[in-house]
């Protein structure tokens, strides 16, 4: 699952540079995730950041966008091609909400 933004968003802008793989942008109304940039932080937290920091908490899981931890840590390896990340088998569990 990406993470959305909802719209109880307030436009604080304290999820957008907590991202790291920088899908957070500002919206016409409000913040927006970029689904194809989006991992549920797999790779880097084991929570979603941008939810950590939200004041109102609406950054949640898009219920109508679900996807694999597979998928997730695919993803986050072509955004940051320069890095190495564990396989999925060997991904430690402070590096994936998916293994709390
Ligand atoms: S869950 Fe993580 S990767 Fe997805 S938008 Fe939030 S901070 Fe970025
Ligand atoms: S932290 Fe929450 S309220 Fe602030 S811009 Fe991001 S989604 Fe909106």
């Amino acid at each position: 699952m990406a993470t959305m933004i909802t719209e109880e968003c307030i436009n604080c802008g304290a999820c957008e540079p907590e991202c790291p793989n920088e899908a957070i942008s500002e919206g016409e109304d409000i913040y927006v995730i970029d689904p194809n940039l989006c991992t549920e932080c797999v790779g880097f937290h084991d929570y979603e950041a941008c939810q950590a920091v939200c004041p109102v908490e609406c950054c949640i899981p898009d219920p109508n966008n679900s996807e694999t931890e597979e998928v997730l840590l695919d993803r986050v390896r072509k955004i940051h091609a320069d890095k190495d990340f564990p396989a999925l088998g060997e991904l430690p569990a402070n590096l994936s909400r998916f293994r709390k």
